[in-house]
């Protein structure tokens, strides 16, 4: 199984929501902030008497049982409502921020949060950010990436938020608390904030939030694969035969729709068949036998019946081949049919979008 949802997990201030929420925006789909829900759960809480030092899973069973807490879907993106209201800045003070470390380490309280979260993935994609969301709660996910950055540029990030930091605190203090919170997030014994298997690690210390936002959207959405050229696809020179390339952008595109939980087989369950009607490729430079390849692909319209795919093939830096690739959606009986809506869903995240 795989589940639609591009997990960003990182440390505190690693700028998880600002990129979260613009790569969210670019794509248009839905964007979460699992950290807002501990803050939610410890601002309650704080209400209720429960502070950094006697929190513990039998004060905050009462204040669970009676929490109400749902993502609504507003003009602005979805927004958490908690007991029927929309707390925003009184999630980002120092006192709360402190106080969700606590409680975010209370088994009782991350399975609770676990099943709201796990609800939230639906058919469509979101993008999830927190700290255990590619280890532990969307193991499947899509996408996982992992957002860092040195505690001291993170602690500069923070103190350009305003709310964030005690008013008057310095550069080092910020960071220290950064760094607190960073260990008592990775050593704890539930959910430890780790680096999940398979993400891809970014760190954003010497980028500015535009720049970061971009490494992303390019990671998102295009796959990528890789292939090592075989001696067998090659001419007697060791170059690979031209003829080869439209099997690799065969292979780029099975694997991207496998990477949304697609296969072939899938398609021919459901009753139809995408053959090839037409395809281009441009020729830049030769593959070597042995040579790494890695194959881009990318939707580059996916209407009515026709499915057309892009593929760039690079060896390194350097790219070698170039083309498209037109698919006709057929049905057992050959006749032209609409893509399924489900595949078109699955695979919207790799469509070509305008420039924004
Ligand atoms: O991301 P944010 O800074 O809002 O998270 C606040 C705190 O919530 C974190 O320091 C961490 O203790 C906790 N958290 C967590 N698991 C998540 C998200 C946040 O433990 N998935």
């Amino acid at each position: 199984m795989v589940s639609r949802v591009i997990a960003i997990d990182g440390p505190a201030a690693s700028g998880k929501s600002s990129v979260a929420s613009r790569v969210a925006d670019y794509f248009g789909i839905p964007y979460i902030s699992t950290g807002s829900m501990y803050r939610a759960i410890a601002y309650v809480a704080s209400g209720e008497g429960v502070d950094c030092g006697n929190a513990s899973a039998e004060l905050l069973k009462p204040v669970l049982s009676k929490l109400q807490m749902s993502y609504v879907a507003t003009a602005n993106g979805m927004q958490l409502c908690v007991n029927g209201k929309f707390p925003t800045s009184e999630l980002r003070s120092e006192k709360v921020a402190a106080l969700t470390s606590v409680i975010a380490a209370i088994p009782e309280v991350r399975i609770w949060l676990s099943v709201k979260q796990r609800e939230l993935a639906g058919a469509g994609w979101i993008v999830m950010e927190g700290r255990d969301i590619g280890s532990e709660i969307f193991p499947d996910a899509a996408m996982k990436f992992y957002l860092t950055a040195s505690p001291w540029v993170r602690a500069k990030r923070r103190m350009a938020q305003k709310g964030e930091t005690v008013s008057g605190a310095t550069l080092e203090e910020v960071a220290e608390a950064i760094s607190a919170r960073d260990r008592q997030d990775s050593q704890r014994k539930v959910s430890p904030l780790k680096i999940a298997d398979g993400a891809t690690v970014i760190d954003s210390s010497d980028f500015e939030l535009d720049e970061t936002v971009g490494v992303f959207i390019k990671l998102i959405s295009r796959h990528r694969c890789e292939y090592r050229v075989p001696y067998a696809d090659t001419d007697q020179m060791g170059v690979v035969y031209y003829a080869n390339y439209l099997e690799y952008f065969e292979r780029g595109r099975t694997e991207m729709l496998r990477s949304v939980g697609f296969s072939y087989r899938d398609m021919e369950k459901m009753g139809v068949f995408m053959p090839v009607a037409e395809a281009t490729c441009h020729y830049y430079a030769p593959a070597r036998y042995d040579d790494l390849l890695t194959i881009h692909s990318w939707i580059i319209s996916a209407r009515g019946a026709r499915m057309v795919i892009g593929s760039e093939i690079y060896c390194g830096d350097k790219l070698l081949v170039k083309g498209s690739v037109t698919l006709g959606c057929i049905d057992g009986s050959r006749k032209l049919v609409r893509l399924p809506e489900n595949l078109i869903k699955a695979c919207s995240i790799y469509l070509e979008r305008e420039e924004k």
